[in-house]
């Protein structure tokens, strides 16, 4: 079984599993808190939001920077969820002093230099696997961060590139059991940026949960059509309430 990691008292792993909830960027204050809230009372335990955001066009909306994670930081204030949110450089740390996980997107996957700075530090780190990265390779990734003295780490399938086209890219989610095998890190699956279309995810969320998966990640978004990111792969405020209560029965048949 995988170790628990201790998130301010919210435990992802040892057999404990999470649903991590929120929009792909931090928009503004109202929209930030109005998904916090509606996502806890979907039994969401984390809030993620996107505050610096790793565009394909630098001409697309990078994300609030800095004010995003002070956004998130309000947010905790009032839900109590701890919060997920990317890091793209070393350079921007200080900013995450009350960031309770950091993550790791897929396109920072083989960073080494960002990860052994990672590795100095206490926070917990969410790994993502990268777009065309093997499982030995997400694990020689994670090393770089235990190297450093830290172990809080977990582990996550969001989809790889294949041939396949018609949805963003491919949920491997053999890649579940896989690393259970390999490694004691907890193991998480975002379906959301794996499938980009909304109505796909909470069918493979469901997959993910009968997989062994210790949590699941999810966007929600208040208003998916005009999200400033990955609107076709938010889920509403609604739609999420239906998936947690899906995933949570297919815990309950395991
Ligand atoms: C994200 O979680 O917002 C994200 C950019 O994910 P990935 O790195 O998996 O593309
Ligand atoms: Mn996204």
């Amino acid at each position: 079984m995988s170790v628990c990691i201790d998130i301010n008292g919210v435990c992802i792993g040892g057999g404990a599993f999470q649903l991590i909830a929120g929009p792909c960027s931090v928009e503004s204050k109202a929209q930030i808190i109005s998904i916090a809230q509606s996502v806890q009372r979907s039994g969401a335990a984390l809030l993620r939001g996107g505050a610096f955001k790793p565009r394909t066009s630098p001409y697309d909306f990078q994300g609030l920077r800095a004010e995003g994670i002070e956004l998130l930081l309000e947010a905790k204030k009032i839900t109590n969820m701890p919060i997920v949110t990317e890091i793209l450089s070393e350079r921007h740390l200080p900013l995450f002093e009350n960031v309770d996980v950091i993550q790791v997107g897929a396109r920072n996957m083989q960073n080494f230099e960002l990860l052994t700075i990672l590795g100095k530090t206490d926070k917990t780190i969410l790994l993502k696997r990268g777009l065309a990265n093997t499982l030995s390779e997400l694990l020689s990734s994670a090393e770089y961060i235990l190297a450093g003295g830290n172990s809080n780490i977990i582990l996550c399938e969001r989809g790889i590139r294949t041939f396949e086209t018609h949805m963003r890219n491919t949920l491997d989610l053999s890649a579940v059991p896989a690393l259970k095998e390999m490694t004691d890190f907890p193991v998480i699956v975002d379906p959301s940026h794996a499938l980009g279309i909304a109505r796909l995810v909470a069918p493979m969320a469901m997959a993910a949960a009968a997989a062994g998966a210790d949590g699941i990640m999810i966007e929600v978004h208040n208003d998916p059509e005009n999200a400033l990111c990955d609107g076709a792969q938010s889920l509403t405020p609604e739609a999420f309430h239906d998936l947690a209560k899906k995933v949570r029965k297919v815990r309950q048949a395991l």
